[in-house]
């Protein structure tokens, strides 16, 4: 499939031959409720004859979106209970988070903001409530790291970027500014030297987290993008989330993350989905994902693994929840091998 601009409504994604014509409707319906968009880049990986690609389960919208479970909620992860003014996500001593823009160049079907990112969400900071947020990182000593998310800040523009980081470039108890993005994956070629000299105005130490679910989402191009940024001096590190129908299969985990290492991005979280609204299809149980990330601890590098984390529903943070390989107490353990074999510990 080839497009060259972003598909962004149902009738698009049926002439593009993404959706069956008979679905359209119920699509109609969902695309009333949450933002649709797939950069040509993601039309491109997309195989149309496979009815289980993981590519459009990912991005294309599906009607049973529209179901939702008792436990699901607009704010999954607590957001706004944390949220002292427009943009700020204070939930940690030591960081906050920077909600700069809501919009994202693809929206994912599992997102756990659905509710507040595209055209109908919470919209980009104005100058004057960018202003007020960072005044209240400035009035906060204790915050040492800047997490600018959404939306996908890469999508501002260089200009509007740079300015962002002149004004943390001006708070001296900040010294990392983090970046969550997809860019370099669904839209490699806006990873320029523009971009990459607006990274650099704020003069602190700037690290990119980039959010890739499958292997196959990792071609040259968005390899290519990720070595520009790491050449820059910019250390990168992942997000996936755990999603059944896209990754829920050590081989195809363990590819994702050799993929990430051989880019030179560290592997550093493995999200259990969140119940956003709508997203059931994808979530699967917790003891099925400690299977999962227990069979990538046997079979590939130690480099490779991520850490498997829950986001507490309610805005209680995140909690490590791979599976223990230690058991027992009171100075006496049993420790698991990766073959399954038990081992006392102290040795006896
Ligand atoms: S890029 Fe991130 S914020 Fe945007 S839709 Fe996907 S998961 Fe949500």
């Amino acid at each position: 499939m080839t497009s060259v601009r972003s598909l962004k409504t149902p009738e698009e994604l049926a002439a593009a031959g993404l959706i069956e014509p008979q679905k359209l409707g119920g699509i109609r319906a969902v695309a009333d409720r949450y933002a649709i968009a797939l950069t040509p880049t993601v039309v491109s990986l997309i195989d149309s004859t496979d009815p289980a690609d993981p590519i459009a389960r990912q991005f294309v919208p599906d009607p049973s979106e529209l179901l939702a479970t008792p436990e699901e909620r607009a704010d999954p992860i607590g957001d706004q209970a944390h949220s002292p003014v427009k943009g700020i996500v204070h939930r940690y001593p030591d960081r906050v988070l920077l909600k700069a823009v809501h919009i994202c160049p693809v929206y994912c079907r599992f997102c756990f903001r659905r509710e507040m990112v595209g055209p109908q969400g919470d919209g980009t900071l104005s100058s004057e409530e960018l202003a007020a947020a960072l005044a209240y990182i400035r009035e906060h000593s204790e915050i040492w790291e800047v997490i600018l998310t959404g939306g996908d800040p890469l999508v501002l523009s260089p200009r509007r970027l740079a300015a962002i980081m002149r004004g943390l470039a001006e708070i001296p108890h900040v010294k990392i500014v983090r970046f969550h993005t997809r860019v370099p994956v669904v839209e490699p070629d806006l990873v320029d030297e523009a971009m990459i000299a607006a990274l650099k105005e704020s003069r602190k130490v700037v690290y990119i987290a980039l959010h890739a679910n499958h292997p196959r989402e990792m071609t040259d191009a968005a390899r290519a993008a990720c070595g520009r940024l790491v050449d820059a001096g910019f250390p990168m590190v992942s997000q996936t989330v755990l999603l059944r129908g896209v990754n829920d299969d050590p081989a195809v985990l363990g590819d994702l993350m050799k993929a990430f290492v051989e880019t030179r991005i560290k592997p550093y979280y493995l999200h259990h989905p969140d119940f956003a609204p709508g997203t059931s299809h994808f979530r699967l149980d917790i003891a099925e994902g400690q299977k999962i990330v227990s069979a990538l601890r046997g079979n590939i590098s130690g480099l490779c693994q991520p850490t498997y984390v829950l986001d507490i529903p309610g805005g209680h943070g995140k909690a490590v929840i791979g599976e223990s390989a230690v058991r027992g107490d009171g100075g006496c353990y049993s420790v698991s091998d990766f073959r399954g074999g038990e081992h006392a510990y102290p040795p006896r």
